[in-house]
């Protein structure tokens, strides 16, 4: 373990090994990375190449060991390494690896979803969660024989075409492309509203009557960093969804079998038309999944007309991950997960605060992130007003500590029930150093 870095320095400790990797990605990967956020463009400095992971902990190839607070963007829910679930993922891969057949794996996962979801009747998988939220909002417009789909600033939900859309000129007008790539007319029939603005969403309802196929949201948000739904917001949504003859798509990606056991509808009991999962269920693997209402999810192929389909769909070998990681997840898994997250916060609060640090620690059961700014985040906007600079220099500084944070300050930071009170200890003995380079930072 290094000691803290020395201030003004903005990346204090190369890191060789990662930096020849990221070097020769270069060449042959765009940007060295097979996802964006991992080249930590948001905070700079060299992206770790990780070439093991324990429990809590992660390796880089340069051999130096850190917490680990991204635990995969989620998935890893118990650690790295689950014995049991490797043993499972073992066990699958001896009697081969894909067969493009249905098998009984694929079937037990969808029990166990349907058997912890109440509002799912039925479930289809897939490999992302990109292609279930894209299934999706498919199936409800072949559901409703209508177009358009409300969503959010802010929420992310996979990189589907017509969900990466930029809030137009007025509430509820259509969006614009937010990359190039997306046409206007992929864009065009998507209305992008703020987060937790329930006017807007009424006023786009009646700004476009029988026309809205679907409002899709993230269950409780976590990648414009962790905003919950004000009391009432997605009940509202569904309100409104049932008022008008649409869909409530609810994404539980994130926080499906994380932030309970039967993710965030097992929190604020909203019943959703349509959900979609990924992450968690897949143990590490590329399993990803969308079910509902059995009257809707009868509209899909080979059952109904709309075609949906994958060659690796329910893969034996990511449905014994998923399978083992999930019955592994009993009440006491999310009770020992959300402890350890509250002591987290607990820990980053009194550091900065120590320091005189303006902050906002927000969570959704286990989820959590923190804001560099006093003032409540209710959506994209609020998150957009804080102070990034405090975070690079706060991310750098646990990083050099070795305590790995997601890079950039709009994303939700993970735990796990491996997360132990001494890889806590870890955390704790480098907050002071963070919160005290967060302190002095300065903006460009
Ligand atoms: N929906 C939500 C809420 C997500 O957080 C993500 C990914 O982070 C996705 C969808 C897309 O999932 P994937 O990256 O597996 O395509």
């Amino acid at each position: 373990m290094s000691e803290a870095p020395s201030s003004g320095t903005p990346y204090p400790y190369d890191a060789p090994a990662s930096q020849a990797l990221f070097d020769r990605a270069a060449v042959v990967t765009p940007g060295g990375v097979n996802s964006p956020v991992r080249a930590f463009r948001a905070v700079g400095g060299t992206p770790r190449f990780m070439v093991s992971g324990t429990g809590p902990y992660l390796t880089d190839a340069d051999g130096r060991e850190y917490v680990d607070l991204v635990c995969s963007w989620g998935p890893m829910i118990l650690g790295h390494s689950h014995p049991e679930v490797i043993a499972a993922v073992q066990d699958a891969v001896s009697r081969g690896t894909s067969f493009g057949t249905p098998g009984e794996g694929e079937v037990a996962l969808a029990e166990e979803i349907v058997g912890r979801i109440e509002p799912v009747d039925q479930v289809r998988l897939v490999s992302s969660g990109t292609e279930a939220t894209m299934s999706a909002i498919r199936l409800a417009r072949g559901f409703t024989r209508r177009s358009k789909v409300i969503k959010f600033a802010g929420c992310y939900h996979g990189h589907v075409d017509s969900l990466l859309a930029a809030a137009g000129s007025g509430v509820a007008t259509f969006a614009l492309p937010d990359t190039p790539g997306v046409t206007g007319a992929q864009a065009g029939d998507t209305i992008v509203l703020p987060y937790n603005d329930l006017e807007s969403v009424h006023e786009a309802f009646h700004r476009y009557p029988g026309e809205i196929a679907c409002v899709i949201t993230e269950a409780s948000p976590g990648n414009m960093g962790v905003v919950p739904p004000r009391p009432g917001f997605n009940e509202g949504l569904k309100d409104a969804c049932q008022k008008n003859g649409a869909l409530f798509i609810s994404d539980e990606v994130m926080t499906g079998f994380r932030t309970s056991r039967a993710g965030w509808y097992g929190v604020d009991g909203v019943r959703p038309d349509l959900m979609t999962f990924g992450k968690v269920m897949g143990g590490g693997f590329p399993a990803a999944a969308f079910g509902g209402r059995a009257d809707v999810m009868a509209h899909l192929a080979p059952a109904g007309p709309v075609y949906q389909a994958g060659t690796l769909s329910g893969n034996p070998v990511a449905t014994a991950a998923g399978l083992a990681q999930l019955r592994l997840l009993d009440e006491a898994a999310y009770v020992t997960v959300d402890a350890v997250s509250a002591q987290i916060r607990s820990l980053v609060t009194e550091a900065l605060t120590k320091e005189g640090v303006a902050h906002r620690l927000q969570n959704a059961s286990n989820m959590f992130s923190v804001f560099f700014t006093d003032r409540e985040v209710r959506n994209y906007e609020d998150a957009k007003r804080q102070e990034s600079f405090r975070f690079t220099a706060f991310f750098h500084a646990m990083l050099a500590q070795g305590v790995y944070l997601p890079p950039s300050s709009f994303e939700s930071w993970f735990v796990s029930t491996a997360h132990d009170e001494q890889a806590v200890q870890r955390i704790a003995d480098a907050l002071p150093a963070a919160a005290r380079a967060a302190a002095e930072a300065t903006a460009e």
